[in-house]
């Protein structure tokens, strides 16, 4: 059979040049409204009854889960919220910006950020990798709780939150919608010392940007409630066997990402050292707004991405496509982003 080479003969000419651009304006201008319909039909009449059918609104519940080693990880979405993309590179001239996100197809003025948050079952802890915008922060994003109780489990069940950094998106989670008690009561807090100590002195309100100070007040807010709570620590630092931080600073003073291994594999969480499925890889050197210590950042994200293709590590990136894991392939002296396949 093996030396058979099999044969495939098209039965009907390809569908993209069977149909006319006049065709097509005519199904148009009909209400057909397909592509199907074009031409004369080439699946046969839609029943007249879809037209009544009522457009119903919501999506799935955003949560993906999958083996890595002996340990089970669950992707929840916080959502997602939208940024101009004039904070997306402030050292290159806006029309090459627009020009790179037009070539991938992506809108100019405005970006769409997913927000994918992982949860890490070692098979003795449940462990969270930062708790999402909360219900407070914008209507299109707080939907962590809802995902991690869709996924099967309780606030109460997550022993420890690791956090990577004090942005909105990562930690206005933290506490309940009354502003007061912890969301994930049971659970022991990490954060980097630098990072900690960034929010919750005036460092933050001085050195932002007058559009971000509204982050240094929030982060007054939910940070004291969870302090008693809370490890201060440095990067390097186990925080189960198996999941290490890694000091990633420049999108913040403590910015930290982790690597997390059991068996023979090993998942880098980028946290926002990686940002953009395009621009962060074939661009490092384009430099976010949100980036507050820009030539660290640079110099973070150019190491992470280097560990990455390197060990061939899965990576999880916050702030792209859901579920956000894929891996990092060298192309030249940049890089390119490789989606995984969905795991059923
Ligand atoms: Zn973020």
């Amino acid at each position: 059979m093996a030396s058979n080479p099999v044969k495939f003969r098209p039965r009907h000419k390809p569908l993209v040049g069977d149909i006319s651009r006049r065709r097509l304006l005519v199904a148009g201008a009909a209400g057909a409204g397909g592509l199907l319909l074009a031409g004369g039909g080439l699946t046969g009449k839609l029943p007249a009854a879809h037209a009544a059918a009522d457009m119903k609104d919501g999506q799935i519940p955003g949560w993906y889960r999958f083996k890595l080693g002996k340990f089970e990880i669950t992707i929840l979405s916080d959502g997602s919220y939208e940024l101009p993309t004039t904070l997306m590179a402030t050292n290159q001239p806006r029309e090459e910006v627009k020009a790179f996100l037009t070539s991938n197809f992506l809108p100019t003025e405005t970006r769409t950020s997913h927000v994918n948050i992982p949860l890490i079952n070692t098979g003795s802890e449940l462990i969270l990798v930062d708790v999402g915008g909360g219900p407070n922060w914008m209507a299109t994003a707080g939907r962590l709780t809802d995902n991690l109780r869709a996924s099967g489990y309780e606030p109460e069940d997550v022993d420890k939150v690791v956090l990577t950094h004090g942005h909105p998106d990562h930690i206005w989670g933290l506490i309940d919608e009354f502003e007061e008690a912890p969301r994930f009561p049971n659970a022991t807090y990490y954060i980097s010392s630098d990072e900690w100590d960034f929010w919750t002195t005036d460092q933050a309100e001085q050195r932002l940007a007058e559009q971000f100070k509204g982050f240094a007040i929030g982060a007054k807010r939910q940070l004291p409630p969870i302090a008693d709570k809370t490890t201060r620590l440095r990067p390097g630092a186990e925080i189960a066997p198996g999941i290490i931080t890694v000091g990633t600073p420049g999108h913040t003073p403590g910015h930290m990402s982790l690597v997390v291994n059991s068996g023979t594999e090993t998942m880098i969480v980028s946290a926002d050292c990686v940002t953009h499925p395009f621009v962060s890889f074939e661009h490092p050197g384009w430099r976010p707004a949100t980036d507050l210590e820009q030539d660290k950042a640079e110099a973070s994200r150019r190491k992470l991405l280097d560990m990455a293709a390197t060990e061939k590590a899965l990576m999880l990136v916050y702030h792209i496509s859901y579920p956000g894991l894929g891996h990092v392939a060298r192309a030249g002296d940049v890089y390119r982003w490789v989606p995984a396949m969905w795991r059923w």
